[in-house]
This record gives C-alpha cells, structure tokens and sequence, in this order.
C-alpha cells in the first residue's frame, strides 16, 4: 500500500436498523478513540442500509466522528419515477462520502451487469461520492479462467467509462470467498489486486493506478487482516460478517 492510505471499510448488508446502527456507531468510536486511532493512518468506513443513514450522519456530524460512511448501492438515474431506488444526489446530501456499486449480491440476486454497474460508478462520480467498485470470480470462474481473468474483465467495462482522473476505490472480493470462511490466501489476493492495478495503469494511466486504492474483500477478520496488508497491492478491506462485530472490525482497523 505505498503511499496510499489504507481503508477498512465494513458492509453491514441488510443487518442493523436504525437505532442499532446509532449504538453500534458509538460504540466503534469509542472502542477506536480508546485505542488512540488515527484515522488519517487508516481511514474506517461503514456502510449501513439506507433507511439508518440518517442517523449515522447525525451522530458523525454532533460527536465530530472522523469515521466515513456510505451508501451499498445507489441508482444510475439522478431523481424521477423510480420506484424504491435511491439517487447518489440523496447520498450527497447525507454526506456520504463512499457507496459500494456492483456487490456480487447485487450481480447476483438483482442481475446487476458490467454495463449498469459502469453508468452506476459514472453516477455516483458527478455527485462527488467515491465508488467502490466490486468485482471478483466465481469458483466456477476460477476453475475455467484462472485468478484474474473475470475480475479483470469486469473492471475493464467500468474504467471504459471513466476519465483519468476519477476517483475510485476498487474491491477484490472473490465469491468463493465472501461469507464462506475461507478466505483467498493474501498471495491469491495480491496477484489479482495485482493485475487490476495493471489494468488500471493500462485504461487510465500510470498516475491513476499508483492512486487508486484497491481492497480485498471475502472472509476477512482479525485474525487474517495483518497477511494481506503485507502485500503491495492491497490497500485495505471490504468486511462483511466480521464489520458486525464492534470490537472485531476495531481490531481489523488496528491491523498495523
Ligand atoms: C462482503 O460481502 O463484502 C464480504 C466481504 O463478506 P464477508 O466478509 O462476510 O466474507
């Protein structure tokens, strides 16, 4: 992670209602204040569902949390007759800074495609959020394509449509390896993270792909978080089960 500021990012999935993302917030802020966090070494984001958003940004904004926060998705479309979608100008307007486009779940259950998850990425950019942007294969995938090949594809779609200058963080997260336990090995991690920054450099240029933070997501906690640190190129994680866990995804945070 030379000269890049690690992110530890945690998505809560459909977990937490409003109230308890408010107790699980300070609870975090405290657990990182005692621990002398500097956020500036390493940034922490939360990504909560939409309906508690509001109040995670209340209680960020009255206690002066340096904690970030996001959105898990958001609509290609800026405002109009979508029904149960929500626009990244809303996010904005809540302070997001950051909002996760293209989870495998969102492939997976809601069909989400390279293209739409490309026009998603471009959305939240001209509302001034980060994407971060997930790809990952399949073991079926693997199997087939070897490590890079689908992740790299994928990204491929979205940075056909982004400027050089834009602002992304992009997720590793291997399915075989989100919510199963087993994690890739920080090696596999590093080769795919690896060979995306490659591809970035390739589309974009060599600036952005030393800029552009990539993380790796699937299985990872505590216990494994210091092994993938160790490797070059990769620049943090996005935690599902273990983000749940106040004092678990603390001590992720904590990895140096
Ligand atoms: C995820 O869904 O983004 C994820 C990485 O989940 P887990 O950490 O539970 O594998």
């Amino acid at each position: 992670a030379v000269n890049r500021t690690p992110l530890i990012a945690g998505n809560w999935k459909m977990n937490l209602d409003h109230l308890q993302s408010i107790a699980f917030v300070q609870k975090l802020a405290w657990s990182l204040r005692d621990a002398k966090h500097d956020y500036s070494e390493v940034e922490v984001a939360v990504f909560p569902p939409f309906t508690d958003l509001r109040s995670v940004q209340t209680l960020v904004t009255a206690d002066k949390l340096d904690l970030r926060y996001g959105g898990q998705d958001l609509s290609e479309h800026d405002s109009g007759a979508y029904t149960g979608e929500v626009s990244g100008a809303f996010l904005a307007a809540l302070d997001c800074r950051y909002v996760i486009i293209g989870h495998s779940e969102r492939r997976q259950y809601h069909g989400e495609t390279d293209e739409l998850i490309a026009r998603k990425t471009v959305a939240a950019l001209r509302h001034g959020l980060v994407p971060v942007v997930c790809v990952g294969e399949t073991a079926e995938d693997l199997e087939k394509h070897g490590p890079s090949a689908v992740p790299v594809a994928q990204l491929g779609v979205v940075l056909a449509a982004l400027e050089a200058d834009a602002d992304v963080v992009v997720a590793y997260e291997p399915v075989w390896a989100i919510g199963s336990g087993q994690a890739a090995t920080p090696e596999q991690a590093q080769q795919v993270c690896g060979a995306l920054r490659a591809s970035i450099a390739e589309a974009l240029g060599d600036e952005a792909a030393a800029r552009t933070r990539i993380l790796y997501g699937g299985s990872v906690k505590a216990a494994n978080i210091a092994g993938f640190m160790k490797h070059k190129d990769v620049d943090g994680a996005l935690v599902g089960g273990a983000s749940l866990d106040v004092g678990e995804f603390a001590s992720i945070a904590r990895f140096p």
